[in-house]
């Protein structure tokens, strides 16, 4: 089996859609998804990779918000905790329960009568459940680990985790593409053609090739996320006042230790603001931070100030861990989308999203979508179809391909009817197995596939199986393999090795990777592939110019 990826993408010039969505973050690939759906014939456009934006660079916590409860958003904290529930549901693979542990000690500012009332009413409006096995062994666990100096109180609570977005935005992909969505990564908007008042389409540059081609649209949506004041002022729609202020977030990845905690641990940093550290792909995620960003969202950067701060209330939380900088083996950024807000604290600005109507600003037919969550872009995605009026006239087809001759496993992992979390287990288990002998692979790597692949792994195993080539490991530390990549090149638009090992099988997020790991993967892609030794050197370099810009080592 051989693929490439030099054969060029079919032309759009002057084609007409009836939507059209600029940003394949998880925002715009869920408003495509939608539309299309609906019937509606859709664009969706993405100027580097689906998911590369802000969305792969996020917390990666699928959660209600329980520190919206202070702010007292409680319409958000409810449509979040039920976006949540259909996330579980219907993406049980990708989406998983997690305990949380609210530590504070002795010197917090926060109330435990609040904090108790507040996780009271946290969990009665997530549907009532209270503590679940395992909280006081993993409480003793944490309090173990915490500095032994302080006085802790810990408070449990559920929330959930999806600690690959960008497989969430793929398989969110595949769906909209399986309802008829046609969309372009690498494809600049340089501009809306707004014309007598009316946004008729837009300018469009293919950054692979080079070619640059008009496009018609009834609807514009924006949903470029920090980047959306850009393309208005790109194509000279003046808003009254800008619709984002920019907010920079970072994380530091660190290392597992001896006495880490199964569960997050949500506390308080050196200056008393929130802090996250979660346990996430078999390494730990520490965040985040808030600092104003008005520059460009596709060069943004953690500054040391911010690495500092992060490694410093790390320290301070678990001073056994004994991390110094050169632990840190990532540390990455994002800018939050959040609404402009000129004199409100970066912390109390709503996470709520909004829909901007460019009637009045001169671009009738174009709306920006502001803000949100990886949690609730569902719901977004629903307002923004129901604001052009693209309603469902039939079911959402949640079901894609299915994993034919595979046992009835996969069928439960693909029921849009879905499963309380606590049943999935077992049943991941079994089709596990299934796919390990489907595809006479290990079952380890079977594990990897399910889990990044849901519904698609029955096909990768059946592909697996041709060539012993297709089951080689993409780099000798992981067990994901090569049939994983090659089936993301045919079916999920990746283009570039970048696309594969840092988003659709993002073994390049793991503990291992390293320049050696990108030549052995390359090296492993190279004959299936069709690439050239240059083709193969110029993806390399590429990839690492990119891992570069994203994923920093501090010095
Ligand atoms: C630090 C941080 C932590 C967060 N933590 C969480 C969390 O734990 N849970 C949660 O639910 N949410 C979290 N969020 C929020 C969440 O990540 C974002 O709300 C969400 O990812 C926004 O998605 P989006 O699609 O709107 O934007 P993006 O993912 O940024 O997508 C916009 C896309 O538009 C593309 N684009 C821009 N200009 C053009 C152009 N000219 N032509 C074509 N394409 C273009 C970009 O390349 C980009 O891919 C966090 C955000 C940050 C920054």
């Amino acid at each position: 089996m051989k693929l490439t990826t030099n054969a060029p993408r079919p032309s759009l010039e002057n084609q007409r859609f009836q939507v059209i969505v600029i940003g394949g973050g998880i925002n715009g690939v869920a408003i495509a998804r939608e539309c299309a759906r609906t019937g509606r014939h859709t664009l969706l456009v993405e100027q580097d990779d689906f998911g590369s934006g802000t969305t792969s660079r996020s917390t990666r916590i699928i959660h209600g918000g329980l520190r919206y409860l202070e702010h007292g958003e409680l319409g958000l904290v409810r449509d979040s905790l039920r976006e949540r529930k259909k996330l579980l549901r219907h993406y049980p693979h990708l989406v998983h329960p997690l305990r949380f542990l609210l530590a504070l000690d002795e010197n917090s500012r926060r109330n435990a009568l609040k904090i108790r009332t507040g996780l009271w009413l946290y969990r009665m409006m997530a549907g009532g459940r209270h503590g679940t096995s395992g909280d006081k062994e993993d409480a003793e666990k944490v309090e173990r680990s915490l500095d032994q100096g302080r006085r802790w109180s810990l408070f449990s609570y559920q929330d959930a985790q999806c600690e690959f977005p960008e497989r969430l935005v793929a398989e969110w992909l595949v769906e909209a593409v399986e309802s008829g969505v046609i969309a372009r990564n690498h494809t600049q908007v340089l501009a809306v053609d707004v014309r007598q008042g009316r946004a008729k389409g837009i300018f469009i540059r293919d950054r692979l090739s080079g070619k640059e081609e008009r496009v018609e649209g009834s609807w514009v949506i924006n949903a470029t996320g920090p980047w959306a004041d850009r393309i208005c002022q790109r194509s000279s729609i003046r808003t009254q006042r800008p619709m984002l202020g920019g907010v920079r977030g970072s994380h530091i990845v660190l290392p597992r230790f001896a006495g880490v905690p199964d569960s997050a641990v949500y506390s308080e940093a050196v200056d008393g603001r929130p802090i996250f550290v979660i346990p996430w792909n078999q390494q730990i995620l520490v965040g985040t931070t808030e600092a104003e960003d008005r520059g460009d969202p596709g060069k943004v950067q953690p500054s040391l100030e911010e690495i500092d701060y992060l490694l410093q209330s790390f320290a301070t939380l678990f001073p056994q861990a004994n991390f110094s900088g050169t632990d840190i083996r990532y540390a990455f950024a994002g800018i939050r989308p959040l609404p402009y807000a000129p004199n409100a604290r970066l912390s109390g600005v709503t996470r709520k999203h909004y829909l901007h109507d460019h009637k009045a600003d001169g671009a009738a037919g174009m709306i920006s979508a502001i803000g949100g969550k990886l949690t609730t872009a569902a719901q977004l995605a629903r307002e923004c179809a129901a604001k052009i009026g693209a309603s469902m006239q039939k079911s959402p087809r949640i079901n894609g391909d299915r994993a034919e001759g595979l046992s009835a496993a996969s069928d439960l992992i693909q029921s849009p009817l879905g499963m309380i979390a606590s049943d999935v287990d077992p049943v991941l288990d079994s089709f596990v197995a299934d796919i390990a002998n489907a595809g006479g692979i290990s079952e380890s790597s079977a594990s990897g596939i399910v889990e990044w692949h849901g519904k698609r792994s029955g096909a990768i195993a059946r592909m697996a199986l041709s060539s012993a080539d297709l089951r080689a490991p993409l780099c000798p530390h992981t067990e994901h393999i090569v049939a994983e990549a090659v089936d993301a090149f045919a079916n999920e638009c990746a283009m570039t090795l970048g696309d594969i090992l840092l988003r659709r099988v993002p073994v390049a997020l793991g503990a291992c990777w390293s320049p050696e790991c990108t030549r052995e993967a390359a090296a492993v892609l190279k004959p299936v592939m069709g690439w050239s030794n240059q083709q193969a050197a110029d993806e390399i370099e590429a990839f690492e110019a990119e891992r570069e810009g994203f994923l920093r080592k501090p010095s």
